[in-house]
């Protein structure tokens, strides 16, 4: 053990609280922390049993920032405060600046040039930048940097700061609608039924380019770009965000993508003539032992693989076959048996 004293400083905002024990193993090589702080949104610490136990066990103090600003970096900027004041007032011989995705180069170059060390933790993906400013940097395991990540999103409304309602598309995919304006943020992915890969790639590779004049993401915080996207005669200007690839559509401009067409229709979410089809498909196949399914998962799998089934599809499929008599599924092993 040392017998230098450190400060330590987490950014909780995307550092999880079960990172402490990873963190507090490296911290003490290079000396007793004295000072330990983590800073976040009141939202990132909304895991509070996590939080409160590193606080137990490792004595961390949480410090809840409150967000004004959607995408303001509110807590980095109160750990930077924080890191500068004990460069000047305390006695530590080093900080421990742990965070994954920010960069705080500048922060450790001055604390550096100030005469102490820093001792940098974080992902792979921290910034080179910020590893070559510490004196060492620290890679900590998966498992630590992984947080909750709809959890600790600011997700207000970005036209009228309502806090976004976690719900489903009509394509049943998650999504997060603002019950004040009918705004609605979904991922890119909700719009594959509707787009080819193509068309997808083009519209992210549309949002890296252009000026990023849009409203903030709501699930990362980043200026989003506007794009126009039409499909099915109608075209609407939505706001993409090329960073976390999430997508904020105002009210009725998703409806508007939705295509009229009926075999799109299908895809988007199939009716029930293609759901019976598809049983009859699926019962022929299964009777005639040409396709064979031991479990449930597997079925499950073949029927989002071989058969494109869309996934709101999945499971009123399922439950077809059994209502129809065509398989069974063993409560507990999920094991399938075909009947007849
Ligand atoms: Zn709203
Ligand atoms: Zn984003």
């Amino acid at each position: 053990m040392s017998d230098k004293t450190v400060a330590v400083f987490i950014d909780a905002d995307n550092i999880s609280p079960a990172s402490a024990v990873d963190i507090f193993k490296h911290v003490r090589k290079f000396g007793e922390p004295i000072i330990r702080r983590a800073y976040g949104t009141v939202k990132c610490f909304s895991n509070a049993e996590g939080w409160q136990r590193a606080q137990r066990e490792y004595g961390i103090v949480a410090r809840p920032l409150v967000c004004n600003v959607p995408g303001k970096n509110i807590a980095d900027i109160a750990l930077v405060i924080d890191a500068m004041e004990v460069l000047y007032k305390s006695s530590c011989d080093g900080v421990c600046i742990v965070s994954n995705d920010s960069d705080f180069t500048a922060l450790a170059s001055k604390i550096r040039e100030g005469g102490k060390e820093v001792y940098g933790f974080g992902g792979e993906k921290a910034p080179m930048s910020f590893r070559s400013a510490c004196t060492k940097f620290v890679v900590l395991p998966r498992r630590s940097i992984e947080t909750q990540s709809n959890e600790k999103r600011p997700s207000k409304c970005p036209r009228c700061g309502e806090e976004l309602i976690a719900s489903r598309t009509k394509s049943n995919r998650n999504c997060r609608t603002c019950t004040k304006c009918g705004g609605m943020s979904a991922k890119i992915t909700v719009l594959k039924n509707i787009f080819s890969e193509e068309g997808l790639n083009e519209l992210l590779r549309r949002a890296s380019e252009y000026e990023k004049n849009g409203c903030v993401c709501p699930d990362c915080g980043s200026a989003m770009s506007i794009v126009k996207v039409s499909s099915t005669g109608s075209s609407v200007e939505i706001d993409v965000c090329a960073k976390c690839k999430t997508v904020w559509y105002d009210k009725d401009e998703f409806e508007a993508l939705l295509p009229n067409d009926g075999v799109l229709q299908a895809a988007v979410s199939a009716g029930k003539a293609y759901r019976r089809e598809l049983v009859a498909a699926l019962a022929a196949d299964l009777k005639s032992k040409r396709l064979k399914v031991p479990h449930i998962g597997v079925l499950k799998n073949v029927l989002k693989k071989i058969y494109h089934t869309p996934q709101p599809d999945i499971d009123p499929v399922l439950s077809t076959l059994m209502s129809q008599k065509i398989i069974k599924i063993e409560s507990g092993t999920g094991k399938i048996v075909v009947i007849g």
